[in-house]
C-alpha cells in the first residue's frame, strides 16, 4: 500500500485537539497513520502576510493508503471542512490546515496538486516534525532526504 507523508497544522481554538481530531477523522476514512510526530509550536510562515496571527501548532504523519494522490486530497479536504475551517484569504488562520507533503516516491504537478509539497523544503515547521517520524524519506525533486533538507535549513 502506498505511503504517504501529511503535514497538519492548527493555529485557531484547542490547536492540539484540532490536530488530534484531523487524524481520528482520517483514520475513520480508511487512512493507516502509521507514525504521528509530536507537537511543535510554530510562528506563522509568510512574513507580513501572516503578522499577527497566533502561532501554530504543527505535525506530521505517516500514513498508509490506497487512495490515489488526488482521492488522498479530497479526503483531506473533506476533513477540513467537516472541522469547519474556512478559507477566507491566503495564509489566513485555519482551525486546520492538511497538506499532502509525499506521495511514495511520485512527482505530481497537476493544476490542484503539488507533490512533494512545493514549498515543503523551505519550511523547518514541516521539515522538523516530519524528521521526527521519518527522517530518511527521499525527496523525489531534490533527491535528499528529510533529514538532509532539514539540516540545509538550518546552515
Ligand atoms: P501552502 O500550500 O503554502 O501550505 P495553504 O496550505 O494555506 O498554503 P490552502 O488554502 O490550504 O493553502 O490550499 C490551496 C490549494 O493548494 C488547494 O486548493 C490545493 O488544491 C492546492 N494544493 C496543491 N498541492 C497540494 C498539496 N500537496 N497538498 C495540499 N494542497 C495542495
Ligand atoms: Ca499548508
Ligand atoms: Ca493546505
Amino acid at each position: 500500500m502506498p505511503t504517504a507523508c501529511i503535514g497538519i497544522g492548527s493555529n485557531l481554538g484547542d490547536r492540539l485537539q484540532n490536530c488530534r481530531k484531523a487524524l481520528k477523522l482520517l483514520e475513520q476514512r480508511g487512512i493507516r497513520i502509521k507514525a504521528v510526530s509530536g507537537a511543535h509550536v510554530t510562528k506563522p510562515w509568510g512574513g507580513r502576510e501572516v503578522a499577527g496571527q497566533p502561532d501554530f501548532i504543527n505535525m506530521a504523519a505517516v500514513v498508509e493508503t490506497d487512495l490515489a494522490p488526488m482521492k488522498l486530497l479530497q479526503t483531506l479536504f473533506q476533513v477540513e471542512n467537516e472541522m469547519g475551517r474556512v478559507r477566507v484569504r491566503k495564509w489566513g488562520p485555519r482551525i486546520i490546515d492538511l497538506d499532502i507533503l509525499l506521495y511514495g516516491g511520485e512527482i505530481i504537478d497537476q493544476p490542484g496538486l503539488k507533490v512533494p509539497h512545493p514549498l515543503m523544503h523551505e519550511r523547518e515547521f514541516v521539515l522538523m516534525p516530519l524528521a521526527e517520524i521519518a527522517p530518511e524519506a527521499v525527496h523525489p525533486v531534490f533527491k535528499k532526504t528529510v533529514r538532509q533538507l532539514l539540516e540545509e535549513l538550518s546552515v
